[in-house]
């Protein structure tokens, strides 16, 4: 069969490999499209440490199933399915407390293990979400919930203000959760068209930040308290620190990406004001089921989402448009049928 492979950094190919062969409690899937993600991104560029190679990459998966297991009999052939790419050890603290979203030793699948940008993959039962959703639909479910797990992270209520900083894939993912929840979403960005598309996410309010000042107009929008939640998805120091000097007292801070340099902090607001300083790795089972709820109830706006879908054969050359002018693009799929 064809997969997509990333033999090194910087060297992508559609190659043929060994077919998909499923093996005791694994369902076998025609794979019908997948995301392209920042983190397959960073892997093509040589920035991921977590990759190694070759790899094929692909965790943000559509599929079709072609052979149940026989251990499964309602995930029958011909459902269309998504399903989460992360792999937990079962054995470490995380694992052991339930959160095996943030297993110490995860392997998600496209990093550590090979992934489903290729036409067949077989993998566990207990990993497949079969719903009523398109193809595209489905292929963003991962990606939304990233941006979800870190909403409940935060305890977002519809009482709260809640501040995203960044509006990119993951940000976008934590607006639309954020005002499924019913909380005013306040989404900030320095791009009035990724704004433009969180409003239709549901954010209830837009500051860009390079025609607004940023702590002005979030006392005005809550009172003069600041936000109860803010969610950092940029990943720069200046808003890792932002985050914590602009949420309102006792407020929660989650922190998604991370910076990739060391961050200087006035420490005295941690305990000034109380906060809750979290942090939110991937996401687990409940997180898969409401964000598959929340896209049947059509809260957030898949076509705008999607800037370009393309056959597997167009993969290679894709990938590298997308790495020589990265902010052409918001989410690339890669169709499969
Ligand atoms: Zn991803
Ligand atoms: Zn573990």
């Amino acid at each position: 069969m064809k997969a997509f492979v990333m033999r090194e950094p910087g060297d992508v190919a559609i190659e043929t490999v060994a077919d998909a062969v499923a093996a005791n409690d694994d369902v076998l899937l025609k794979v019908r499209m997948i995301g392209l993600c920042g983190s397959d991104l960073s892997s093509y560029r040589g920035k991921n440490p977590l990759v190694s190679f070759p790899r094929i990459p692909g965790h943000e998966i559509a599929a079709t199933i072609a052979e149940p297991s026989r251990a499964h009999p309602e995930l029958a052939a011909g459902m269309d399915v998504t399903l989460s790419p992360y792999f937990g050890c079962g054995r470490c603290p995380s694992c052991l407390r339930g959160r095996p979203n943030a297993c110490q030793f995860n392997e998600t699948l496209g990093v550590q293990r090979d992934g489903a940008m290729t036409e067949y993959i077989a993998v566990p039962a207990a990993k497949l979400y079969p719903a009523r959703l398109t193809i595209k639909e489905l292929c963003l479910v991962e990606p939304l919930t990233i941006g979800l797990h870190a909403v409940g992270r935060g305890r977002v209520t519809a009482q709260d203000a809640v501040a995203i900083f960044g509006c990119g894939g993951v940000g976008l993912g934590a607006v639309a959760a954020s005002s499924f929840r019913g909380a005013m979403t306040i989404a900030v960005d320095v791009d009035d068209a990724k704004l433009a598309i969180a409003l239709r996410a549901g954010a209830t309010h837009a500051i860009n930040t390079t025609k607004e000042p940023l702590h002005e107009r979030l006392v005005e929008l809550t009172g003069g308290r600041g936000p109860d939640v803010i969610i950092e998805a940029i990943g720069l120091p200046q808003t890792f620190r932002s985050a914590v000097d602009e949420v309102a007292f006792t407020g929660r801070v989650v922190y998604i990406g991370y910076a990739k340099e060391p961050v200087a902090y006035e420490t005295r607001f941690f305990v000034q004001k109380e906060l809750d300083i979290l942090g939110s790795r991937n996401a687990l089972p409940e997180d898969f089921r409401e964000v598959i709820r929340m896209l049947e109830e059509h809260r957030f706006p898949v076509d705008e989402a999607v800037s370009a879908i393309v056959p597997l054969e167009q993969a290679p050359e894709m990938i590298k448009a997308w790495s020589d002018n990265p902010s052409a693009f918001s989410k690339i799929m890669v169709r499969l049928d």
